[in-house]
């Protein structure tokens, strides 16, 4: 063989692992360099890595066909010149023009043959270009978009059928977490009933140091259960769109002040700077007060436990008027004025492509079987529904939350800034 075609590169798109084997041991007893496909996108993805001498692609593969692939391929400017050889084993009238209007340049016949191969190879190598007669070109071309449509067609009916399974799966994992919410809201009821008798100060009962520890374990596990339940069941209302809110005009001081006065025996556990900006010079919000202190205080118990002891969680707020870009980019209803809070924390922070991701249901950036189940915590976690209902009631008040950072990292800990929009009253 001759010495100029010794380091060509060939990919070979086929999805049958044994011919596969087959034209890779020809190829390579012929000195050429064989990379490997099984289907079409991770060929097409390959062939602009690698940019090989000649493409042989194999027709009948399943997902997107030989022929798609080569319409690909041939639409890719830095891969125009490399020529493509279709094979195939199906033999019908006609096949072979398919293939050359797909952008093919010529066309092997399967079962592969051991002698003819590296000649056919190195024909194609050396410039030789099969065509279609020019006559015959504009019956193929109708047939060949009239394929590809019926394709897509095909496609995107399968899409649609999926589609529609994901969306029922989605409304049973709702429907489970409905369930599962009411179910034990009852049993849960009961216990804490139970509890309160006990604990009562007029009880009769003979309660020793032993036994008050065991009910203060379990009052603080009902609680935590209490809590799981809560926030079940508010999921439930966003996402049934039921959520009530009882909107008045609000001191946003007030409410910050609430949820300092909540958080700050937690944050002073960890030795962390709780602080908070006055908010005199702002109007009031029109928001549901207890829902928006929830909001905050989610808010805040995340910076707390994903800052490192020592570290700090701010507060503040500025007016953000209703013609502002930052608005207009988002509101169809304008002319509002909306105040904006921003949380932040010195914490890990959150890496750029976890930023939406973290505001959906159970999303939780690290594996949920390594955490602590600790409210406050470093790096504990919940079950991954905190912004979820934050979200959730932030856009029940027309307004919008997000986050901000420069990505996650443990050690050097670039913080994250939760910014929350609330409309003015
Ligand atoms: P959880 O109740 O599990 O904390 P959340 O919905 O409140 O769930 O948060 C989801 C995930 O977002 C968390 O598990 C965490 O990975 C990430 N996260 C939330 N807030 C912060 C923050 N301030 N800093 C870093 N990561 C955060």
């Amino acid at each position: 063989m001759e010495t100029h075609s010794r380091k060509k590169k060939v990919l070979y798109i086929e999805d049958n692992v044994a011919n596969r084997l087959l034209v890779r041991r020809i190829l390579e007893a012929e000195g050429y360099t064989v990379l490997e496909a099984e289907d079409s996108l991770s060929g097409i993805r390959m062939a602009q890595e690698v940019l090989p001498d000649l493409i042989l692609m194999d027709i009948n593969i399943p997902g997107m066909d030989g022929y798609e692939a080569t319409t690909k391929l041939k639409s890719i400017e830095a891969l125009q010149d490399i020529p493509i050889i279709a094979m195939t084993a199906k033999v019908m009238e006609g096949d072979r023009e398919m293939a050359l209007i797909a952008g093919c340049d010529g066309y092997i016949q399967k079962p592969i043959e051991v002698d003819r191969l590296p000649r056919q190879v190195e024909e194609f190598l050396g410039g030789k270009r099969e065509e279609i007669p020019l006559s015959e070109e504009r019956v193929y071309l109708r047939e060949y978009s009239q394929k590809l449509v019926d394709r897509l067609e095909e496609k995107i009916a399968e899409l649609t059928r999926a589609n529609e399974e994901l969306r029922n799966t989605d409304r049973l994992k709702s429907k489970f977490i409905a369930i599962a919410a009411h179910e034990l809201r009852t049993p849960l009821t009961v216990i804490q009933g139970y509890l309160g008798i006990i604990q009562a100060k007029d009880s009769s009962f003979q309660i020793d140091d032993k036994l008050a520890e065991m009910i203060s374990g379990i009052v603080k596990g009902v609680e935590r259960l209490n809590n799981i339940v809560m926030d079940m069941l508010d999921v439930t209302r966003i996402e049934a769109g039921t959520l009530q809110l009882r909107l008045t005009p609000a001191s946003l001081g007030e409410i910050t002040q609430v949820v300092i006065d909540r958080m700050k025996p937690f944050a002073d556990k960890r030795q962390q700077h709780l602080t908070v900006d006055t908010f005199e010079h702002l109007p009031r919000v029109l928001v549901d007060g207890e829902r928006i202190q929830q909001v905050f205080t989610n808010l805040v118990s995340n910076g707390v436990k994903f800052t490192p002891d020592g570290g700090r969680i701010h507060i503040e707020a500025r007016l953000v008027k209703g013609d502002d870009q930052k608005i207009l980019g988002r509101s169809r209803t304008m002319q509002r004025d909306f105040v904006e809070v921003i949380i932040e924390d010195s914490g890990i922070g959150i890496d750029v492509e976890d930023q939406q991701r973290i505001f959906e249901r159970f999303y939780e950036v690290k594996d949920s079987s390594l955490h602590s189940t600790s409210k406050v915590d470093f790096m504990g976690s919940g079950i991954g529904l905190g912004l979820t209902i934050a979200r959730g009631i932030v856009e029940a008040h027309n307004g919008w939350i997000w986050v901000e950072s420069e990505g996650c990292d443990i050690h050097k800990c670039p913080g994250s800034r939760f910014h929350v929009l609330l409309p003015t009253a």
